[in-house]
């Protein structure tokens, strides 16, 4: 098959396509909370029935990956990676819908892990499936990384897949995490966890105003200022402006926030958790917070630690101390990369309008091949609204536009006419 009759294959099977998305929602397979072993069983069976060559691998029985390979020994390396483990439905009574029926409506597929990301992979399975049952002559190999533990952070999947050699000696990357169809996600920021512990002196509650230090008003007096490390900037070169400013410019049309681009070259802060104190009637001697800190490109440990210093002066509380947790620098794909070329020209032909190169203030597995300078991009289907919350989504037409996407742009990669 050429290229232009794989597309239309696609087409004209999309109806496959939808199954396989509506199968694998079916499986239940959140994190935390159980095994990803039935998930991982279908991926497995899928790719025997297709006749892939495959292995299970990983550090964890409960969280396994799966490699597989198709294409030539020569010639462009590609890494296709997708996530199968999905965030918890959570309380099920704020669902519309069964999140584990996997319904299939005139225009959307309904359930948890539709969007992130089970849409996604199931493009690419589709994909990968096509171009070997029909012997494409690929100028290069595709080398798939299904991992199941992305939403927990990724430590029994692909970071692991990065740290036992399976990315080396690759070109490219291609995670199939949610983005817009509007954009090819090419940056994301780092991060680091800041925990605030504030000691004081236990006293018993009736003497609250006289004696004793009480820890939770010390803490109280340190959260006003964090919002401090949000005048904190990135760090981008003249090369990166213009992706910049199109992210910035992208980011406040499709949510429709005024000044939402500064989420992206800014820092962030979030005071997520809070805790202190024994009983009502004691004067409490502890109290912690631990505050989630987003860096953009650029920004590094030591400019939060400046900063923090200062909060910790302007507060005048004593006896309050901080530790950080660094967790990675923000990380990024030049936005005239090869792929990221390939899959804005197919998109664009696809779509019929501009597909903008972005960064995001989210992070996710993109990072562990950035960090191993492998080019790497994410584009996949998705309905934002639903992801990591209730009644998650994907449209259709997004599924069966970006596994087109996904081999019209590998055809260009290596060399399919
Ligand atoms: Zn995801």
């Amino acid at each position: 098959m050429t290229k232009k009759e794989l597309l239309y294959y696609v087409d004209e099977h999309r109806e496959e396509l939808i199954q396989l998305v509506s199968e694998l929602i079916q499986i239940k397979s959140e994190n935390p909370t159980g095994t990803q072993r039935g998930v991982i069983d279908y991926v497995e069976t899928f790719l025997g029935k297709a006749g892939i060559e495959f292995k299970e691998t990983g550090c964890n029985p409960d969280y396994p990956c799966i490699v597989a390979g198709i294409g030539s020994e020569t010639g462009f390396s590609i890494i296709i990676n997708g996530h199968v483990d999905v965030v918890p439905a959570g309380d099920l009574s704020q669902w519309d819908f069964d999140p584990f029926s996997g319904e299939i409506t005139e225009t959307q597929i309904l359930g948890r892990g539709t969007s992130d990301m089970k849409a996604g992979v199931a493009g690419v399975l589709f994909a990968l499936s096509l171009l070997k049952r029909e012997h494409v002559p690929l100028n290069g190999n595709i080398r798939l990384h299904i991992v199941s533990d992305e939403e927990s952070g990724g430590q029994f999947g692909t970071q692991w897949l990065c740290a036992n050699g399976y990315a080396d000696h690759a070109d490219a990357c291609l995670v199939a995490e949610p983005t817009s169809m509007n954009t090819i996600e090419i940056g994301q920021k780092g991060g680091l966890l800041l925990t605030l512990k504030a000691f004081g002196k236990s006293a018993h509650g009736s003497l609250g105003n006289f004696k004793g230090e009480n820890a939770i008003l010390k803490l109280s007096r340190i959260l006003p200022h964090i919002s401090m490390l949000t005048e904190i900037k990135g760090h981008f070169t003249d090369r990166q402006l213009k992706p910049l400013k199109d992210s910035q410019m992208l980011a406040e049309k499709e949510n429709n926030i005024p000044g939402l681009g500064r989420a992206i070259d800014h820092v962030t802060t979030n005071v997520g958790l809070i805790k202190g104190g024994t009983r009502h009637n004691m004067v409490p001697d502890y109290c912690e917070a631990i505050v989630d800190v987003r860096l953009p490109i650029g920004v590094r440990k030591e400019e939060i630690e400046e900063v923090l210093e200062q909060i910790m002066e302007a507060s005048g509380a004593e006896g309050v101390e901080y530790e950080l947790h660094y967790k990675s620098e923000a990380n990024f794909t030049d936005h005239e990369a090869p792929i990221v070329l390939a899959f804005k020209k197919n998109a664009e032909e696809l779509l019929g309008r501009e597909v903008i190169p972005a960064y995001q203030w989210a992070s996710s597995d993109a990072r562990d091949y950035r960090l191993l300078g492998i080019p790497t991009i994410q584009f996949g289907p998705s309905n934002t609204v639903g992801i990591h919350s209730y009644n998650e989504t994907v449209q259709i037409q997004d599924v069966v536009t970006a596994a087109k996407t996904y081999i019209g742009a590998i055809c260009d990669l290596m060399e399919v006419l």
